[in-house]
């Protein structure tokens, strides 16, 4: 058995392995020369109080102990075996097909946008204020909306075993070992692509397809049964079809929503992407006037309730950059992302309040269970407009913006195609701008410094979570009505982040397999 030491130590002492692995063997009281090989399994920064502390657990393999394996999967051959189809080839999508290949089954991965090489020329363009490709952009192409995000690998999942299978096959297809141990683990939009595409490869290495320019334009159902899904003039048939196509593809709800198949409306949040000089952010969670060169940008994590609904930052950015992620050249979508190094001067985060069906209900008499996705559409086309109908983002200064006054300049910004002063809450549904108001005042309460005109406000962060559930028993993963179908991932309702997204797409997958089983067994 390895031995096991916890330190505390400086952030410099955590940069050198050297230190902390002679520290870890006088703890331990063994010396240095008999440490034939030490890991780290768990790293955490505490900085409630005082100076930042790194807490770190370390293993050590004392003499003849034997070493752990690297991380390493084996996966089948699968040409000839029952055929599944995905749509998406997202996190979810992938990890379904990884799972799919695990179990014996051949998944055929249906992907409407490009690969990653053709995907980022697309995504290029979108930055520099160009059109955006419908099928081609920050959400969709293969790896979906994973490829070019942040790769913070947060997950609320219990199930610990799953969630570390999830960060190995991430870390056997490229991503670097220290996600096993980090606690808030980050890969960077910088390395996600090259492990999305090793995904591909281990998939169609084994049987597995991969088909891009392969938008799903409907379904086929026999009865109540699916039977496969239409692309273009081809029918894809499988033993079970995965619906894995995100929150962002709207012609899909609409398609089953015509097609008869039940959908439920679903809350979900709503608000703006706020971004301060990173130097301020680590000031204030730092507690000193530097971060210095050993602590990794500062992050934060805020929430509050006003009049009755949560509001709360989202996806936070250390070190990262403002991104336009919408997939029509007629609404204005931001996100934020930021590379593994987290070196930019910037600190952003989604800062959404709760939306709820009742929020939405004018619009249900003309859109039905889709009024929420029209709702969200309408506040993106909003920010379009006063972004003066081009790819800018309107934007305020934060104190500008919580006092209710015009920006007259505004502070320098991450967001490439740039932003454009508006007042916010001249167009903002005033349940979104006064609770966020409001926010802003409870979090420089939490955050001494965080409500200043030193940060800027952009719209709009709308495509937090899907407004539309796609119901599904859950022992069976299915459907309640359609037979073989088998909804997944952050556009069904059942995740909402990479790891989530990915855990369900394993889950879903083993449940495919098993109605396969049983229908082979009829
Ligand atoms: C900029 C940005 C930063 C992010 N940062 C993080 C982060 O740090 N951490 C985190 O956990 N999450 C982050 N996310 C969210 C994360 O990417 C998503 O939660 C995750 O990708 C959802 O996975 P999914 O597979 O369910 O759906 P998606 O990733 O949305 O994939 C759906 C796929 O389906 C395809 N598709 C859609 N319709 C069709 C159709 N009709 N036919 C064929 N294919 C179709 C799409 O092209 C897409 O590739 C970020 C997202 C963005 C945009």
């Amino acid at each position: 058995m390895p031995k096991t030491a916890t330190l505390l130590l400086s952030p410099k002492q955590a940069s050198d392995p050297k230190t902390y692995v002679a520290l870890a063997a006088h703890q331990l009281g063994v010396t240095d020369t008999r440490v034939a090989f030490a890991r780290v399994v768990k790293r955490s920064i505490d900085a409630r109080r005082g100076s930042p502390k790194v807490v770190m657990t370390l293993e050590l393999f004392i003499d003849e102990e034997q070493q752990p394996a690297p991380v390493h999967f084996d996966y089948p051959q699968v040409d000839g075996k029952p055929e599944v189809v995905i749509v998406g080839a997202g996190p979810a999508g992938l990890f379904a097909a990884l799972r799919l290949i695990e179990l014996g089954l051949r998944p055929i991965v249906l992907e409407r946008g490009k690969k990653v090489p053709e995907r980022k020329v697309d995504v290029a363009r979108i930055n520099r204020g160009g059109e955006v490709d419908p099928n081609s952009n920050y959400a969709f192409g293969e790896g979906g909306a994973g490829t070019f995000s942040d790769g913070k690998l947060f997950t609320r999942s219990k199930k610990r075993g799953d969630y570390n299978k999830a960060l190995q096959t991430l870390v056997f297809h490229g991503a670097d070992p220290s996600i096993l141990y980090e606690a808030h683990p980050h890969i960077g939009t910088d390395k996600l692509p090259r492990i999305i595409q090793n995904i591909r490869q281990t998939i169609e290495s084994r049987g597995g397809v991969l088909l891009f320019d392969s938008q799903v334009t409907d379904i086929v159902l026999r009865g109540e049964q699916i039977t496969g899904v239409r692309s273009g003039d081809r029918t894809y048939e499988g033993v079970a079809v995965l619906l894995s196509t995100g929150h962002s593809a709207r012609d899909l709800y609409e398609l089953l929503f015509r097609r008869g198949v039940a959908l439920e409306p679903k809350p979900f949040a709503m608000g703006v992407r706020i971004e301060h000089p990173q130097a301020l952010i680590d000031r204030i969670q730092y507690h000193q006037p530097e971060r210095g060169d050993y602590l990794p940008a500062a992050s934060y994590s805020l929430v509050s309730q006003e009049k009755g609904r949560g509001v709360y930052s989202f996806c936070m950015c250390p070190g990262g950059f403002i991104v336009p992620a919408m997939t029509r050249s007629d609404e204005s979508v931001v996100n934020g992302m930021s590379p593994s190094g987290r070196n930019s001067p910037y600190a952003n985060s989604g800062l959404v309040v709760e939306i709820r069906p009742e929020d939405f209900a004018p619009l249900r008499a003309e859109y039905g269970v889709l009024a929420g996705m029209r709702f969200q559409q309408q506040f993106e086309q909003l920010a379009r407009q006063w972004g003066g109908d081009r790819q800018m983002a309107p934007a305020q200064r934060v104190a500008d913006f919580v006092a209710g006054r015009d920006s007259t300049s505004l502070p320098p910004c991450s967001y490439v195609p740039g932003i454009v002063a508006s007042r916010l809450d001249r167009w903002m549904p005033a349940l979104i701008s006064d609770r966020l108001r409001a926010g802003l005042r409870s979090f420089e309460r939490k955050m001494h410094g965080y409500l200043t005109n030193e940060a800027v406000v952009v719209g709009v962060e709308s495509r937090t979570s899907t407004p539309v559930r796609i119901p599904r028993d859950p022992v069976t993963h299915m459907h309640p009505v359609v037979k073989g179908l088998f909804p997944v991932g952050e556009g069904a309702g059942y995740a909402g982040g990479i790891i989530s997204a990915a855990l369900d797409g394993e889950r879903s997958a083993e449940a495919a397999a098993q109605f396969a089983r049983s229908r082979k067994a009829h």
